[in-house]
């Protein structure tokens, strides 16, 4: 699905460890501990991993949860939502469609106007203030 082909090496090269683990291990960040999850600046979330723009913040809000939250991704293609069941858990996991990084999980617990709530890592993110978008390839 994504159209970004890279091996673990060339992954591990171009990001943190921190951002390898979230965006290619789907790990998942300590709650409360993300660079973003208090963050309150105006512009655009791209992929940590290759840079596409995903989330703006006038779509974030406080959900309380620890992780940066959003009730909407940027545009509908932006992101992909896949059924994942681990943990032995049913969930919907958030990939950035261009990379397949993986970024957090989908929950219906959101505000309005969606209702829903993307759960996303901070260390899956890069932000870009302003009308930036699509900052770095
Ligand atoms: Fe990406």
């Amino acid at each position: 699905m994504s159209k970004i082909t890279k091996s673990d090496e060339q992954w591990r090269k171009a990001l943190t460890p921190e951002q390898f683990h979230v965006l290619r291990e789907k790990g998942t960040e300590r709650p409360f501990t993300g660079a973003y999850n208090d963050f309150k600046g105006k512009g655009v979330f791209n992929c940590a991993g290759c840079g596409t723009a995903l989330f703006e913040s006038t779509a974030k809000y406080n959900s309380r949860s620890g992780w940066p939250s959003f009730f909407a991704p940027l545009s509908g293609g932006a992101v992909a939502e896949l059924s994942d069941k681990s943990h032995g858990m049913v969930r919907v996991e958030v990939r950035c469609a261009n990379c397949g990084g993986h970024l957090g999980h989908l929950f219906p617990d959101g505000p309005q106007p969606t209702g829903q709530r993307y759960c996303i890592n901070s260390a899956s993110l890069a932000f870009v203030g302003g009308d930036k978008k699509d900052g770095k390839a």
